[in-house]
C-alpha cells in the first residue's frame, strides 16, 4: 500500500472495546451497533447461540456448559466512512486477565451503564485499567426505558466513584413510562421517544434551545423540568474539553435504551468523530512509532487454545500498531529473533472467520500458532528491532493449590502447567518453603479453563483446593524475613523467584504493615 493511502485507511480505524457490568446492556449495545454496520440483519442473534451468526464460540465445552463465552472475540464492520473493530470482554462475573489483556489493545473504551443501578463492581475495576492507560472513555447510560436514577445523581457518581469528569451529550426528558426523548445537546434538537407521523423522529429547537410555544411538548412539566436542568448543567456542568476527553479526564455521557434502539445511532454517530484513530505506539525505549509507519509491527496481547477442538490449534491475537499486514508475509519475532512467515491468519467476524489479506494499524488479526508467540511479544517487518512494552499483570485475588492427580503423570502435568502458565491463562507461584504449586487467577473462570484444558490437552487430571482470595502483595526480597509468614499471611514466590505475602483480608495486611512498619508492599497493576 502506497503511504498516502496507509495513512487514509488507518485514520478510518475505530478500535475500541465496550466495558461494563454484567446485565447492563453490553450485549444489547453491540447487537444495535452491528445491526447499523450491516452485519446482522436482525437484533436477538448475538446471544441466540442456538441459531445466530454470532454465536459467539463454541469453541470450548466449558463455555457451552456454562452457556457463556470464554474468548474475547472480535467484531468488525464498516460505518459512515469509519472501519470500526469492536474488542468484545466477556461480560461475565468470571471475569479474567485475558478481559484486562483485550484493554491494552484498543484505542478507546465505552462504559455501559444501568442507569437503574449506576457504577456496579465490574465496571469500577475495568474502568480502571482503561483510566491507566489514559485512552478515551465514552459512557452510555442504558434503560431509558425503566424508571432509573436521577440523571444527575448518575453524572456525579461518575465524578465520585470513578474520579472522572462527566460531560453530557444528551439529556432525558423523563424515563420509563414518561420517557419523552432525549434534548440533545450538541445537535440543538429533541430526540423523540415516541417518533411522529408528521414531524419524525426530532424536534429542531431554536437558538435559545426551545421549542416552538405551537408545540404541545411545551405543556408538559417533564420539558420544563429538562430545560431548568440544562440549564443547571450549562452553569455549573463540565464544558466540554476534547484534551481531557482525549486523556481520559473527562467522559462524553449518553443516554439511551439499547433494548428499544433509542440514542444509539445517536451515540455511535459521535462516538465515531469523536473516538481516536489509531495514534502512535510506545516502544519499550520509551520511543514511540507512528501507526502510519510503513513498517509493519504488532504485539501478542491474547492467545486462544483449541478453538477448534477438531485441530487442537491455539491462535495468537495481534494488535497491528504500526503498518500494514499481508497475508504471507515475513515477520521477525523479537524475543527470539527468528523469522516468521505468516501465512494462516484469520480476521474476526466471530465465529465467521475469514482469511485475511491484509489489515492495518488498529485492526486485530489471529494467527495460527504452533507454540511460537507468548503474551506480549512483538513481531516486525525492517530491520530496525521494535519492541513494545510487557504488558502489565494483574494482581491476582483467588488462589488454588494444585497437584497433578496420579503421580504417574508428573511429566505431563508440569509441561502442561509450563505452557499455560506462558499463555498467560493463569499465573503460577511456589509456596516459599514446601514449592507445592499455587495458582492466582482475577477470576474463577480461569482455574475452571485451566482444569479442563489441562484433562484435555495434557491428559492430567489436577486437583485444586482453593486457598480462596487474598490480597498479593510483592515485598523486597532484602526485606524479607521468612519469619514474617503465617497462614494468614502465606509467603510464595512467583515465576521470577521473587518473594510476595498472599494475606488473608486488609486487616492482615494492615497488622502485618503495623508490626513491620519500614517494609514496602507493592501490587501489580
Ligand atoms: P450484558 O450482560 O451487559 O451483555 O447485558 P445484555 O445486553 O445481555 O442485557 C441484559 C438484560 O437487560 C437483557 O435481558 C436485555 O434484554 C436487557 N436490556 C438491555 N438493554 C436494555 C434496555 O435498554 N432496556 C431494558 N428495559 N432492558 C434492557
Amino acid at each position: 500500500m502506497e503511504q498516502q493511502q496507509l495513512t487514509t485507511v488507518v485514520q478510518k480505524r475505530r478500535t475500541f472495546a465496550i466495558i461494563s457490568h454484567p446485565d447492563a446492556g453490553k450485549t444489547t449495545i453491540t447487537e444495535q451497533m452491528l445491526l447499523f454496520g450491516g452485519v446482522i440483519r436482525s437484533a436477538g442473534t448475538v446471544k441466540g447461540k442456538k441459531t445466530g451468526n454470532f454465536a459467539t464460540s463454541d469453541w470450548m465445552e466449558i463455555e457451552k456448559k456454562r452457556g457463556i463465552s470464554v474468548t474475547s472475540s472480535v467484531m468488525e464492520f464498516d460505518y459512515q466512512g469509519k472501519h470500526v473493530n469492536i474488542l468484545d470482554t466477556p461480560g461475565h462475573e468470571d471475569f479474567s486477565e485475558d478481559t484486562y489483556r483485550t484493554l491494552m489493545a484498543v484505542d478507546a473504551a465505552v462504559m455501559v451503564i444501568d442507569s437503574a443501578k449506576g457504577i456496579e463492581a465490574q465496571t469500577k475495576k475495568l474502568f480502571q485499567v482503561v483510566k491507566k492507560r489514559g485512552i478515551p472513555i465514552f459512557t452510555f447510560m442504558n434503560k431509558l426505558d425503566r424508571d432509573g436514577r436521577e440523571p444527575l445523581d448518575l453524572i456525579g457518581e461518575l465524578e465520585d466513584l470513578l474520579d472522572i469528569e462527566g460531560c453530557p451529550f444528551n439529556w432525558p426528558m423523563g424515563s420509563g413510562k414518561n420517557l419523552q426523548g432525549l434534548y440533545d445537546l450538541r445537535a440543538n434538537r429533541i430526540e423523540l421517544y415516541h417518533p411522529r407521523e408528521a414531524s419524525g423522529r426530532f424536534l429542531e429547537l431554536d437558538a435559545a434551545g426551545h421549542l416552538p410555544d405551537s408545540e404541545p411538548l411545551t405543556q408538559d412539566s417533564l420539558y420544563r423540568q429538562t430545560l431548568e436542568e440544562i440549564e443547571l448543567l450549562e452553569t455549573a456542568g463540565n464544558p466540554f474539553d476534547a484534551q481531557k476527553v482525549a486523556r481520559g479526564e473527562q467522559t462524553p455521557v449518553f443516554f439511551g435504551s439499547a433494548l428499544t434502539n433509542f440514542g444509539v445511532q445517536t451515540f455511535l454517530d459521535e462516538f465515531i468523530n469523536l473516538a481516536p484513530a489509531p495514534s502512535a505506539h510506545e516502544l519499550a525505549s520509551g520511543e514511540s512509532l507512528a501507526a502510519t509507519d510503513p513498517e509493519f509491527s504488532g504485539f501478542v496481547f491474547k492467545i486462544q487454545a483449541n478453538m477448534n477442538p477438531k485441530h487442537r490449534d491455539r491462535i495468537a491475537f495481534i494488535r497491528i500498531a504500526s503498518g500494514e499486514f499481508q497475508k504471507g508475509m515475513d515477520v521477525t519475532l523479537q524475543r527470539t529473533q527468528k523469522t516468521l512467515r505468516l501465512n494462516n491468519a484469520t480476521e474476526f467476524m466471530s465465529d465467521q472467520r475469514e482469511q485475511v489479506q491484509s489489515a492495518v494499524a488498529g485492526d486485530i488479526v489471529g494467527l495460527y500458532d504452533t507454540g511460537n508467540f507468548q503474551i506480549g511479544d512483538t513481531i516486525y517487518t525492517g530491520k530496525k528491532e521494535i519492541t513494545y512494552p510487557a504488558l502489565p499483570q494483574f494482581t491476582p485475588e483467588i488462589f488454588m493449590r494444585v497437584t497433578a492427580k496420579n503421580v504417574m503423570k508428573q511429566k505431563s502435568f508440569h509441561k502442561g502447567m509450563q505452557q499455560l502458565v506462558q499463555e498467560g491463562a493463569v499465573q503460577l507461584y511456589r509456596n516459599y518453603q514446601t514449592n507445592d504449586y499455587i495458582l492466582g487467577a482475577v477470576g474463577q473462570l480461569q482455574f475452571e479453563v485451566f482444569k479442563f484444558r489441562m484433562q484435555n490437552e495434557y491428559n492430567t487430571e489436577v486437583v485444586m483446593e482453593t486457598i480462596g482470595s487474598r490480597i498479593a502483595r510483592w515485598i523486597d526480597p532484602e526485606q524479607l524475613d521468612p519469619k514474617m509468614s503465617s497462614s494468614r499471611s502465606l509467603l510464595v514466590k512467583d515465576l521470577a523467584d521473587q518473594p510476595l505475602f498472599l494475606f488473608e483480608n486488609q486487616f492482615t495486611e494492615r497488622w502485618f504493615e503495623n508490626k513491620y512498619p519500614d517494609v514496602k508492599l507493592t501490587a501489580k497493576l
